[in-house]
């Protein structure tokens, strides 16, 4: 098959894509892939917003306030107040962006009313468990993450039913985000 001038112009992705590779093989020569972060690549992209390491978002779609069509996720991202870093945090965020980048592919505008959830459980025995808890919201008017009144807490007591529940939340977790 014949392939065009057109065919042959990359397009933003593909040009974002060979950028950042191109960073991290720089970077990777420079300080050697083990002390080489994702943090020091995405600092070099210029992904890093507000003088810190730490990336800012647009909560309604995940995608980096420094460059367009770049969707950040997890630690990596400049947390909304009170927003804890963790794992059930990093996927509900890839829902939530997965879930614009549908709408925005599609020509639509993406949920105006994200809702995302945490919970961690801590061992704090070989039976018992604690757990912290939080449900954020998007608000319109701050343009970022909120704890939504009531919902954030911590366990009363250690217990171990609590340890039925963090390896259920265990189970759960890993089969949606590893498959
Ligand atoms: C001790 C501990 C306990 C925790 N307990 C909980 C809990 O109970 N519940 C909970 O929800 N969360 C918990 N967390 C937090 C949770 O592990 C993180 O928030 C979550 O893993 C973040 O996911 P991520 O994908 O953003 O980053 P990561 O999981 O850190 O993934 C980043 C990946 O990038 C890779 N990487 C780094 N640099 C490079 C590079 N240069 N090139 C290529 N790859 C690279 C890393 O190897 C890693 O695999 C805990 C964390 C710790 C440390």
């Amino acid at each position: 098959m014949a392939v065009t001038a057109q065919d042959a112009t990359p397009s933003k992705g593909d040009r974002t894509r060979q950028r950042l590779l191109e960073i991290a093989v720089k970077r990777f020569a420079a300080d050697g892939y083990r002390r080489t972060s994702v943090s020091d690549i995405a600092r070099d992209a210029g992904l890093t917003t507000g003088g810190t390491h730490w990336c800012g978002v647009d909560w309604l779609t995940m995608e980096s306030l420094a460059h367009k069509n770049i969707h950040v996720l997890g630690d990596a991202t400049l947390s909304a107040p009170a927003m804890p870093k963790s794992g059930h945090m990093a996927n509900n965020q890839g829902k939530l962006a997965a879930a614009a980048i549908i709408e925005l592919m599609n020509g639509r505008e993406p949920n105006p009313h994200p809702v995302i959830a945490n919970t961690c459980y801590s061992f704090v025995s070989d039976r018992e468990v604690i757990h912290v808890a939080s449900v954020h919201r998007f608000d319109p008017e701050h343009k970022t993450m909120v704890v939504v009144p009531g919902t954030s807490g911590v366990s009363p007591a250690r217990s171990e039913l609590e340890a039925t529940y963090a390896w259920g939340w265990a189970q759960n977790i890993w089969a949606d985000t590893l498959g």
